[in-house]
Order: structure tokens, then sequence, then C-alpha cells
């Protein structure tokens, strides 16, 4: 194809804005899916997708319009992708900025605007959902001029719903979109903007061509590392993969090698012709770096070897997913995960449980602290049991990210409260319009990660929303809060908070435990500790009688009942020391912050 009629676009938009309808039109209008096989969310392929309605893994359709190509990149919408984010912007000439008419822009909408405008894109804004009566075109069309600097009258409205205005905005794409430029007699240069496990494929890499060409009748090489594969097909989707000869420049496309899991052919690194590779890879290339860890642990015992498959199986697909064993005195044995972010993390445990089937504890999650003993030995942290005892610690520097939190201006004050809480620092307010504000604060990740975003929807009835990125580490005066039980620490329940929260998280947690841990023989206490120092204390008291005596009455096939549940009850308990746990109680203490 010349890249002279090629058009490479993205859509950003917040969850439930419309880009999955919208795309749906686009490919009827296209007429790439006929209205016979047209359903709801045609792209949107991955079950967990479709039930969260997010997207999580970004596509490429070609869509021929009016003898253009036009190439619509998808892209993943939550703060913990924005890498992937980025390499699909980087794929692209052209955004649709699509903002719901009804709601105004989001956050991460706004995040990622500001992406795609450091990355030179031409912004196409649109405003979606005209059709609805609580739509508010003037005033979210004002907003969007604010931000990008054009005029209200140029911001095209549409609706995914009815079809209105879709057919303008290709037009507009192809007017407007710059088309892609590149050296067609240079080595091949293509960069990865997604990669995804197939079953029965192997790995399916998503790329867009740069320079030269890619044919599937050489090997392809990874420029980050080295390696030479077989090129097995080379296609375009639409919305079908179509196998073809090679992808020339501009062209947006896939890439079937012998490349066995999602590492070998990482999204940002750039894929050459093994007979005559590329001298410089294309720039920007990162690999993902967890942020977040918990434990994973099947509540069954015996299911440890199911988990270990699962988490094998799951990092084919997976190229920021990290884990290692780890054995808990409370939980038996398990794995250390590493997550880019929460919802990273939610949707790695929904997966191994969904498709898995299996049923799975995770511990309290934890950031990265990095400790400085005073003999200048340096521990990196992200179990809080690993934490090196209290004494010989000079500094612990904890992660922090700037956070961006768009709301209505009535919540200021609740959220202003909420991230003060959270030991945040201000760092301005801009007034989107005259009651909208983006608020911007420095805040710990280790505080972001703990029931933050709950918080946030519930103080603002779900009309603010969040963004954050990396913004480096602080020095922090932390602490490892200890949970024991007749005096023996249960490593599940260590968490590392500030000095200034420790005594509540020891309160809760104390109180909380002495609910679901049933009552023992003898008097159990609950201490919450940090190192040596108590901070908070509850006690289980002892039975008195016999459970048997809650029957009253003779009632001889009830009383065998209950025994019988008791033995079961039992085969389910982990003894701490001399204490019988229930694994509920762990279940229920580790559910919620
Ligand atoms: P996505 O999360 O951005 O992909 O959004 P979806 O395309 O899944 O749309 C979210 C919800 O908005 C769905 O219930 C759609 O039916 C609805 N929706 C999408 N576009 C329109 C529109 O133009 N008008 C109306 N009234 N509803 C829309
Ligand atoms: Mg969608």
């Amino acid at each position: 194809t010349d890249p002279a009629v090629i058009r490479n676009f993205c859509i950003i938009a917040h969850i439930d804005h419309g880009k999955s309808t919208l795309a749906d039109r686009m490919l009827q209008l296209t007429g790439v899916v006929d209205d016979r096989s047209m359903r709801a969310q045609y792209l949107d392929k991955m079950d967990i997708e479709r039930e969260r309605g997010i997207t999580i893994k970004s596509q490429a359709v070609r869509l021929p319009w009016k003898d253009h190509v036009l190439n619509m990149i998808d892209t993943p919408g939550h703060v913990d992708f924005s890498y992937e984010v980025s390499r699909s912007l980087a794929a692209c000439e052209g955004a649709i900025l699509l903002v719901d008419a009804a709601q105004g822009i989001e956050a991460q909408t706004l995040a990622n605007l500001y992406m795609a405008m450091e990355a030179d894109l031409h912004i196409i804004p649109v405003l979606n959902k005209i059709d609805l009566p609580a739509a508010q075109p003037e005033k979210v069309a004002e907003e969007i001029s604010g931000l990008i600097g054009c005029d209200p009258a140029e911001v095209l409205r549409v609706s995914g719903k009815t079809g209105v205005g879709v057919a303008e905005l290709l037009d507009k794409i192809v007017a407007e979109v710059p088309a892609p430029v590149g050296d067609a007699n240079a080595p091949a240069r293509a960069l990865i903007f997604d990669s995804v496990y197939d079953t029965y494929r192997g790995v399916v890499t998503y790329v867009r061509v740069v320079d030269g060409r890619i044919t599937r009748r050489e090997k392809s090489l990874m420029m980050s590392t080295g390696s030479a594969h077989d090129t097995l097909e080379v296609g375009v989707i639409s919305p079908d993969p179509i196998s073809t000869e090679g992808l020339g420049v501009g062209e947006v496309g896939y890439l079937i090698s012998g490349v066995k899991d999602v590492r070998q052919a990482r999204v940002g690194d750039t894929v050459t012709m093994a007979s005559k590779p590329a001298p410089e890879a294309l720039g920007g290339y990162d690999t993902p770096k967890p942020m977040v860890y918990s434990g994973l642990y099947p509540i069954d015992g015996d299911d440890y070897p199911l988990l270990r498959d699962a988490l094998d199986k799951l990092r084919l697909n997976d190229a920021a997913l990290v884990y290692e064993p780890e054995t808990s005195l409370a939980l038996g044995f398990g794995y250390r995960c590493g997550f880019l972010g929460l919802l990273h993390m939610e949707i790695v445990r929904e997966r191994l449980e969904r498709e898995f089937n299996l049923a799975l504890i995770s511990t309290a999650p934890s950031v990265i602290y990095r400790v400085e003993m005073e003999n200048g030995q340096e521990h990196v942290v992200t179990n809080p049991s690993e934490y090196p005892a209290d004494g010989k610690i000079a500094h612990v520097y904890e992660p922090v990210v700037r956070a961006t939190v768009l709301t209505p201006t009535e919540f200021i004050g609740t959220i202003m409260e909420l991230c003060q809480g959270r030991r945040g620092v201000l760092l301005g307010m801009d007034y989107l319009s005259e009651d909208r504000v983006e608020i911007k604060y420095t805040l710990p990740l280790g505080e972001i990660i703990f029931d933050f975003f709950d918080q946030l929807k519930s103080r603002t009835r779900g009309y603010a929303s969040l963004d954050y990125d990396p913004a480096g580490e602080q020095e922090s005066k932390l602490v490892k809060v200890d949970i024991l039980l007749q005096g023996e620490s249960v490593d599940a329940f260590s968490q590392i908070v500030h000095a200034d929260k420790a005594r509540d998280y020891g309160l809760m947690m104390t109180t909380k435990l002495k609910e679901l841990i049933p009552r023992q023989q003898y008097e159990v206490p609950i201490q919450a500790a940090i190192g040596a120092r108590v901070i908070a204390r509850e006690n289980i008291r002892a039975i008195r009688k016999d459970v048997l005596a809650k029957c009253y009455g003779g009632d001889i096939s009830r009383k065998r009942k209950l025994l019988e549940k008791q033995k079961e009850g039992k085969k389910k308990m982990k003894t701490i020391g001399r204490v019988d746990v229930p694994q509920e109680a762990f279940v229920a203490a580790l559910s919620t912050g």
C-alpha cells in the first residue's frame, strides 16, 4: 500500500465514553463487518474484557474508506498500562479524543491526551453520545477547546449509538491526520505495540512498520534480545486476520514467529529482518516494572502445583507479571507476585480463579521499599515479613506518585481531606471550567493502593477520576507492624505503615481478629507490635463450657452433626503456635484493608 493513502489513528477515551460502540459503527460503515454479523462491542474479544468493560489488550483494525486505508489502533484505558498506551500512540499519526457529552473529560483521558500531544499526534476532538438528553455539548466542547486550543465549533458531534456524524469523522481523519512517512529502502524497522499469546498460534505480535518492509520470506529479529525467529505469518486484521506477503512503510498488522511467550516479543521492541538488520532500534523501548507486590496462596494447599502451572500459563500472555515461590508460616506455600498496579493485580487474580478454577487468598498489597541500614547495607523490600529488624535502620524510602484528580468543584474539600489524610502534598489546582477542577498531589504509592480509589469514588459519588504517574521516592518514617497470636508473629498480617498510622493499623487488625478467631480452650492474646514494643492488644477469652452444651435438649442427631462440622472445620484450621485459626479468618482479615 502507498503510504500516502494510509492513516493511522487511535481513540483516546475514558471507560464507558463509547469507544467500543463507535468502533462498531466504523466497522459497519466501512463494510468490514456486515450488518448481519454485527454484534455489540465487536472488537472486545476477551471474556474478561467484556465483563469488566475495559480494554486490556489493544488491537489494530484495517478499515478501507474512500480509496484510503485507515488503521484503528486500540489503546488500553487504565493507569496501570500507561507504557502500553504510549507505544500504541507511537504507532499512530493521529488520535481521536472521544468525550462523553454528558460526562465531560476524565483524569485518565486527560493524561493520555497529554501523552498524545507530547508525541505530536494530530488530535481530532469528538463529542460522543449527543443523542442523550443529558448531553451538554456546548459546555463540554468549551472544556475541550480550552485544553487543546481549538475553536469549540471545530469539535465534532457524533453518536456511536445512532451513527450520526461517524462518516464525517472518517472523512476528517482522512483530511487531517498526516500520512505516515518512512524510508522504504532502509532496513526494516517495525514497532511492537502489542503482543498476545494465542493457544493455537503462539505469540501474535502487532506491529507498525516505520521503515523498510517486513516479509514472511525472511527470518525476523527482535532488536532488544538479538534473537532471530522464523517468520510464520504476516498479515492485517480486518476484522479477521488476513495473511499477506508482507507489510510496508506505515502499515499496521500482525506478525507470527516462532516466539513462545510474550517476553520474547515485548511491547516497545523493534522488529527487523535478520538478513539485513537495522543498525539502530526505534526509540522508547522500556521493560515493564512491577510497582505492587502481593502474596498469592491457594486456599487448599493441595492446589499449589495448579497455581504454579496457572502462573506459568498466564505469563505467556503477560510480560509484566513476575512471581517467585514464597512460603508463609500462616498460609503455607504460595507465590510472591509483582504487578504494574492494583488493576493489573485484580485482573491476574480473577483470571487465576476463573480460568484455572483456583480459590486464592492474597495478602495485602505492598509497594517496594528501599531500606538503608546503619552499616551501609541496602535492602529492597517487597514483602513486609522481610523487613529488617528495627534498631539498625538508617533510612527508609518509599515510592511516590504525582496524582491528578479531576472533579466537580463541590468535592474539592472532601478530596483534599482524603489526600491530606494519606500524607499528600498539594501541588496545585487548575480550573477546566467554572465547575470542574484538576487537583494535583504528590502521594505515597503505598497510600494509594490502600483503598484510595474506592474512597475517592464514594466521597464524590463516582464523579471524581484519578490518574497518577511514578514520581520517584521519598524518605519516610516507616515502621513494620507485626500481629502476634499468643506471642507468635503471623507473617501474612505484617504491614509496613507510616509511624503515625501504626497504632491505627494495630487496633484495626487486633479488633478484627478478635471477632474472626473462635474461642480456644485457653485465653489467647492478640497483639500488634513494632519490634518488641506492643502498640495494641486484645484478648480472645477461653471457652468456658464444652461446645455441646450449646445444644439444649437432647437432640442427638443435632449433636452429631455439630461434632462432624467441628471436625471438618478443624481440617481447615491453621495452627499458629497453639492457636487454631480457621482459614476463613485469614480470608476475612486480608480481604479489605
Ligand atoms: P467504552 O468503554 O468506551 O468502550 O464504551 P462502550 O462503547 O462500551 O459504551 C459504554 C456504554 O455507553 C454502553 O452502554 C453503550 O451502549 C453506551 N453508548 C455508547 N455510545 C453511545 C451513544 O452514542 N449514545 C448513547 N445513548 N449511548 C452510547
Ligand atoms: Mg470498550
